[in-house]
């Protein structure tokens, strides 16, 4: 069926970074997108393709679309609290007010966090949601029926905690859930909504919050559902110090030791964070095939340390990008994450230790690598999905920068042209085509104070 499709869409004229894997660029090239898969890239103009819309994409550079791998989007109703604590005080701050949560609040926020992300140059996303208040309504269905109305490619995972304070974790006993409940819901959530096909635009993980959070048979239970269901594995390991002094009281060992111990390492687990880790974590990630969600920005609002993205990178592990949760990086600007994954990089390990291009590969086929779908998205190649982002470098802002490439990294955040999803047109001159933004900031605002009025 797809090859008796027509041409839908020209883009020519403009600088392309493909991030494939002879890392191919091309400084006035065309690509061509037919239905949602990409029919050819190239140098020099595209062939004439009558009926196709065609996007002159001079003064712009074309790359795939970025990846999210790590968010939590119903934190964009509970942003700019605890503005400068750690990542315990911040979490005990909140989880009161997250308690009040339910299907209407998390559609809202969704929808406000999938569209500064859409405005970001972001395709793909994960969600990682983990506060399932009692009666609060179907609030995973809530979450992807935003992603569908703003049109993004969506990973949710299905989160969980077990482990409230009454049992010496860290959430209050309202926000958490039974182990059995969670393993029910984590199985139906899986059934109902996954699809495994090369076009998917829906893939659901299944993500235990946090070592501090929840408790062994969670991430055991987890782990063994998630393999017999064939669906990836995702959780929160080693973000900050304090983490790390209660897993080896606790414990006896490290995050990394930890979640080794129970089965969550493998090509189908990605860490989020990943920052306290010795030599011998990365080695394990490495040898394992485990990938890491770096967020930069986020564990540079929290304090909580600065990853060894270059020793990672080195050791081969899987590295992508995530703006974490909207409270702790207000922005959840996605291309905002390659550059401070460059500049924190380079804070560590000095200037040749993260370049431009890596901090783009990152962005794109790093992600796609750690959500399995390395030959579905992340690059520009005949066959894969049509999943674009052109950035106008042509405002006076980024005008006379010498390297499109540098431009998108080290510049400012540029406008985007368009952003395509599955052959899409999801952002056309910066505005977004599928929601109305300014309806949805007021939704948003309504609540943001409904929440805040009922945490009292
Ligand atoms: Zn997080």
């Amino acid at each position: 069926m797809r090859d008796a499709a027509e041409v839908t869409l020209v883009i020519d004229g403009c600088a392309i970074a493909t991030v494939d894997a002879t890392g191919a660029e091309y400084s006035d090239g065309h690509i061509v997108v037919r239905g949602n898969r990409i029919e050819a890239v190239g140098a020099g103009r595209a062939p004439e393709t009558p009926g196709a819309v065609r996007i002159d994409g001079r003064g712009c550079l074309l790359t795939p679309g970025l990846i999210n791998t790590h968010h939590h989007l119903y934190q964009w109703v509970t942003r700019g609290l605890a503005p400068d604590a750690t990542l315990f005080e911040w979490l005990t701050t909140l989880y009161p007010i997250w308690a009040g949560i339910d299907a209407d609040a998390t559609r809202i926020a969704a929808t406000g966090g999938l569209a500064s992300l859409a405005r970001s140059g972001c395709t793909t996303t994960t969600d990682h949601h983990y506060v399932f208040p009692r009666d609060a309504g179907d609030l995973l269905t809530a979450e992807i029926d935003a992603a569908a109305q703003v049109g993004l490619r969506f990973h949710p995972c299905r989160g969980s905690m077990d482990l409230g304070a009454g049992a010496g974790g860290l959430p209050p006993d309202s926000v958490i859930e039974s182990l059995d409940d969670i393993l029910t819901a984590s199985a139906e959530a899986v059934s109902r909504h996954h699809d495994d096909s090369f076009d998917s635009m829906l893939r659901i993980a299944l993500a235990p919050c946090s070592p501090f959070s929840v408790t062994a048979d969670l991430l055991r239970e987890s782990a063994a559902l998630a393999r017999e269901l064939g669906v990836r594995l995702h959780t929160h390991v080693a973000e900050t110090l304090d983490e790390q002094e209660y897993c080896l009281e606790t414990h006896g060992v490290t995050p990394a030791a930890y979640l080794e111990q129970l089965g969550w390492i493998g090509p189908d687990v990605w860490w989020a964070h990943a920052i306290h880790l010795d030599d011998t974590a990365i080695a394990t990630m490495a040898r394992s095939g485990t990938g890491a969600a770096h967020c930069p920005t986020s564990n540079g609002r929290l304090g909580a340390g600065i990853a060894r993205t270059a020793d990672l990178l080195a050791a081969g592990v899987a590295v992508g990008l995530g703006v974490d949760g909207a409270a702790s990086n207000e922005a959840s600007s996605l291309i905002e994450e390659p550059r401070n994954a460059l500049l924190f990089a380079r804070q560590r390990g000095g200037p040749q230790s993260l370049s431009v291009r890596t901090a783009l590969d990152m962005a794109t086929m790093g992600g796609a690598r750690i959500l399995g779908r390395a030959t579905e998205i992340g690059s520009l190649e005949p066959g894969k999905l049509a999943d674009l982002a052109l950035w106008n470098l042509s405002t006076p802002a980024h005008a006379g920068i010498d390297d499109p490439v540098t431009a998108l990294i080290l510049g400012a955040a540029p406008p985007l042209a368009a952003l395509v999803v599955n052959g899409r047109i999801v952002v056309r001159h910066g505005e977004i085509q599928t929601i109305d933004e300014a309806a949805v900031g007021r939704d948003v605002a309504r609540a943001q104070a409904a929440l805040i009025a009922k945490a009292g």
